[in-house]
């Protein structure tokens, strides 16, 4: 199992250059934003919020920000089964369904990340935990380690149901350069090509209606509970994520801010 992480993940978040940001984003991680936080460590930051709210987009913000790496769960799982390893195999029919793999599986994922020395002074955990039984792996595995010893903060962005519902289902990619589109939101010039390099945009297979109102489910049912957990213990902070990328992107930095203050 280890062997097959470690040769699936390697290249999925290794830095800004593996995704192109859209013109919005790259906005919203200018340098006075970085500037105006000096000697700032962010350490452990979790991000919630339900499929299509932009914890990816908004992850990939702060990683720029802060030069602190994302971790995303479904990144890595989507990698392991692009790459046919023995987890990805495990886990594409889950993933195709909507559902969630098991927390032993992604728990053990996530640790072998946690150990890069890249996650030093901080990081993003995107879309984990997102089951209880994950919160609970991380409140005794995460919280307060590492150099910086910071406890986990978590920011939750929240988006309406059908404004996800219109983000998923037109959700684009291009499968060379990364840049991300939608066809409803922020359409390409030309039918579904990439305006960077041409090639035609590609669908995730579980972007369609049916599994993503599979995915709502899942996150109402398990990691609802899990943002109540950390709304409860305190330290968190809800950003509404209906707002240009760039608006979001400064309120999320502000709550982490003032939740390290
Ligand atoms: P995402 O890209 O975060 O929307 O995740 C895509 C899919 O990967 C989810 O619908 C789940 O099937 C799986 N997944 C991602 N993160 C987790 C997690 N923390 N626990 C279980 N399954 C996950």
């Amino acid at each position: 199992m280890r062997d097959s992480l470690r040769a699936a993940d390697a290249p999925v978040e290794g830095g800004p250059g593996k995704l192109v940001l859209s013109l919005e984003s790259t906005n919203a991680i200018s340098g006075k934003q970085c500037s105006s936080l000096p000697g700032f460590t962010p350490g452990p930051i979790l991000l919630f919020g339900a499929p299509g709210v932009g914890k990816g987009t908004q992850a990939k913000a702060l990683m720029s920000a802060w030069g602190i790496p994302q971790i995303s769960t479904g990144d890595l799982l989507r990698a392991n089964v692009s790459q046919g390893t023995n987890l990805g195999k495990q886990a594409k029919a889950v993933l195709d369904r909507g559902e969630l793999v098991s927390d032993e599986l992604v728990n053990e994922m996530v640790a072998e990340r946690l150990t890069r020395p890249d996650t030093a002074s901080g990081y993003i955990l995107d879309g984990y935990p997102r089951t209880l039984g994950q919160a609970a792996w991380v409140d005794v595995h995460v919280s307060g380690k590492g150099s910086s010893a910071l406890p986990i903060i978590a920011v939750s962005i929240e988006v309406g149901y059908n404004q996800l519902l219109r983000r998923i289902t037109g959700r684009r990619s291009c499968p060379v350069c990364k840049s991300i589109y939608n066809i409803y939101l922020q359409p390409p010039k030309v039918d579904e090509l990439c305006d960077l390099d041409g090639t035609p945009l590609v669908r995730r297979s579980d972007d369609t209606e049916e599994v993503f109102e599979e995915r709502m489910r899942a996150y109402q049912a398990q990691t609802a509970p899990v943002v109540e957990h950390y709304r409860a213990l305190g330290r968190f902070r809800q950003v509404n994520g209906e707002q240009p990328i760039e608006q979001v992107t400064a309120d999320v930095i502000e709550a982490v801010r003032r939740l390290r203050s």
